[in-house]
């Protein structure tokens, strides 16, 4: 993949997608091809519908991992990602195009999009968990929103998912209670 802008690690934005799209399995809205695209993977646009349907599955299969890393520790996290790593068939080359600098992809371009997608995935979390840990993982505080977030502030301070919806009315809510508090 591409970088879509330099500010942004390629890591973290690998991560953001996949849990975008883990998030959005079960709604009616599902746009792997858009979504894949918007974020940098420069072959979503020509990947076969048959390559797109199979990234599908794998990322049900990959669902319930990414969705239980919010309540993993890293030792936990650990362990599970490696039962995964394990059947990841990856062929790693410092690629360097787009004039974002040198960079390693894990699949040749020849690769299987889907094939592509899911290693770059599966690396971005397990670089993830040397770095950071699984402490970066979260989930929405909204009540009744069980969507997940990647929390890259720098003093992680997130609580909501990426919708504003969330945030407001939680915080409505709040104002809520703390007004009958007052009463
Ligand atoms: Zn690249
Ligand atoms: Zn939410």
């Amino acid at each position: 993949m591409q970088l879509v802008s330099p500010s942004q690690s390629e890591i973290q934005v690998t991560i953001e997608v996949a849990i975008g799209l883990v998030n959005d399995l079960g709604a009616d809205h599902l746009e792997v091809r858009t979504t894949l695209d918007e974020a940098g993977f420069s072959r979503a646009t020509t990947a076969s519908a048959a390559s797109i349907a199979r990234l599908e599955t794998s990322l049900s299969e990959l669902s319930p991992l990414i969705s239980a890393l919010p309540d993993l520790d890293t030792e936990q996290a650990r362990v599970l990602l490696n039962e995964e790593l394990t059947e990841l068939a990856i062929s790693p080359s410092i690629a360097d195009h787009d004039g974002v600098g040198p960079h390693l992809h894990w699949s040749p371009s020849t690769a299987p999009f889907d094939r592509q997608v899911i290693a770059d995935i599966l690396m971005a979390i397990a670089q993830e968990l040397c770095d950071n840990g699984t402490i970066r993982f979260g989930r929405c505080g909204a009540e009744d929103c069980q969507r997940l977030f990647y929390d890259g502030t720098r003093n992680r301070s997130r609580r909501f998912c990426d919708d504003s919806r969330c945030a407001s009315r939680t915080h409505t809510a709040d104002h809520r209670a703390r007004l009958k508090k007052a009463e």
